[in-house]
């Protein structure tokens, strides 16, 4: 028998080649493979949280401050870095490669400049983790439809409305809110009126005003994801961030990033089942013989490999595209689509090509199965994205 082959690791190509980034991802790949894989291992069955601990060695590392520039305390690096730690990150466990897209930042955009410096170097420390709520149980791929309201009190919101779907509310540090503070007067878009506030709030618990009911999901684990009623929760007037009532155009240029990082999540995913499966059918044997040895099972492998390689390249380079300052809305649609649902096929390969032990618990590939089935889900459905790239290739016409 030829000897056994250890899955290959993919490195960073040459147009996007430097000695930091090759560092990053080797240290972002040991880091997963030895620190995040085992504590999946034991919690996704038991549908745990990521452990404090485990944040903590994260935030050591850097990761909740991938994008934050070096002055505020980050590693002051651009999204193709971010991306390329989320894919790593996403190999281990997904939602490790999810909770860094709590922070980078986000929550920090209030108008007073002092604070905005000390929100900064919290979110880059770690300790500014938030959550991000934008759907509610009437407004998912609509976001325009959104009816929580932010009623001005003085120096205050009073916000009133329920929103579905909150990953990480409750261990949060913030959450990121889309209100309503006014309703678009005729002939204005639908989506006017709509602006962000930042509840700030301890970890482990609700503030007054706000109730919360965890979800029961069928993956994306080590989160929990909550229905939140907001019942005249007070917000002070500087926590809403100063784009103003631009919250929509907002949340669409945060989705743009948000997609490419969703694409690198589905790659280490996919990636997962490709490596997993180059070992396990080494060694299963049926027919006397390893399976594989077959070449019906020898094409599918490689048809998986080849599609998460195509992905890889296609976020990475949409990444660097955004590093240069290209909108690149229509390519964040286009390789979140791609990405997203490759990896929910070859995730499904890998579970086929695992047999009846595919479909257990004790193999990992169920899990990267359940995770990567919902990437084609959140930040967009599939069908949205379609939409988005669509309507900036083809113009309606007026009858349409
Ligand atoms: C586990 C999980 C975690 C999530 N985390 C968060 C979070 O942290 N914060 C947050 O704000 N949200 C979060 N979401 C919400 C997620 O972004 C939405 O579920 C998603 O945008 C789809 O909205 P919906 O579920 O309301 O589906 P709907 O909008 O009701 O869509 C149902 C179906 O109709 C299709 N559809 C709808 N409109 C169109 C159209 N115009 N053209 C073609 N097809 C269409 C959709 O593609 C889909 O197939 C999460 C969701 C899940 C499941």
């Amino acid at each position: 028998m030829s000897d056994f082959l250890a899955p290959p690791v993919p490195v960073v190509p040459a147009p996007f080649h430097t000695p930091e980034r090759e560092k990053l991802q080797e240290q972002a790949r040991v880091f997963a493979a030895e620190r995040v894989q085992p504590v999946a291992d034991e919690l996704d069955k038991v549908k745990g949280e990521i452990p404090p601990s485990l944040l903590d060695e994260m935030a050591e590392l850097g990761y909740f401050g991938i994008t934050v520039p070096r002055e505020h305390g980050g590693l002051g690096l651009g999204a193709f870095e971010y991306c390329m730690i989320a894919e790593e990150l996403a190999r281990g466990w997904m939602s490790v490669g999810s909770i860094i897209a709590r922070a980078q930042g986000a929550g920090t955009g209030v108008a007073d400049e002092a604070r905005r410096t000390e929100l900064l170097r919290r979110s880059a420390a770690g300790t500014w983790i938030g959550a991000i709520a934008l759907s509610e149980p009437d407004a998912g791929s609509d976001l325009a439809a959104v009816a929580t309201r932010a009623e001005r009190d003085g120096d205050e919101f009073v916000v009133t409305g329920r929103k579905r779907w909150t990953g990480n509310a409750k261990a949060a540090d913030f959450i990121q809110v889309l209100v309503r503070t006014e309703d678009p007067r005729p002939g204005e878009r639908r989506s006017a009126g709509l602006a962000t506030l930042v509840v700030e709030k301890e970890r482990d618990s609700f503030p007054e005003g706000l109730t919360g009911r965890p979800i029961d999901k069928i993956g994306y684990h080590g989160f929990v994801t909550w229905d939140l009623e907001f019942d005249g929760l007070r917000v002070p007037a500087g926590n809403q961030l100063a784009s103003g009532d631009q919250g929509f155009a907002d949340t669409q240029q945060w989705l743009n990033i948000a997609r490419v990082h969703t694409a690198a999540r589905a790659v280490g995913l996919a990636r997962a089942a490709v490596e997993d499966c180059v070992v396990y059918l080494q060694e299963r044997e049926q027919f006397e013989h390893p399976i594989g040895d077959f070449q019906a099972v020898r094409f599918t492998l490689a048809t998986m490999a080849a599609r998460v390689e195509q992905a890889r390249s296609f976020y990475q380079h949409v990444a660097h595209r955004l590093d240069q300052g290209e909108p690149c809305e229509r390519e964040a649609a286009m390789v979140k689509l791609l990405a997203t649902e490759m990896a929910a096929e070859v995730t499904g390969d890998g579970i086929q090509l695992h047999g009846g032990n595919g479909y257990t618990t004790e193999h990992r590939v169920e899990r990267y199965w359940r995770d990567a089935r919902l990437t084609t889900i959140f930040e967009g459905t599939s069908e949205i994205q379609q939409k988005i790239i669509a309507d900036r290739l083809l113009p309606r016409s007026p009858l349409g």
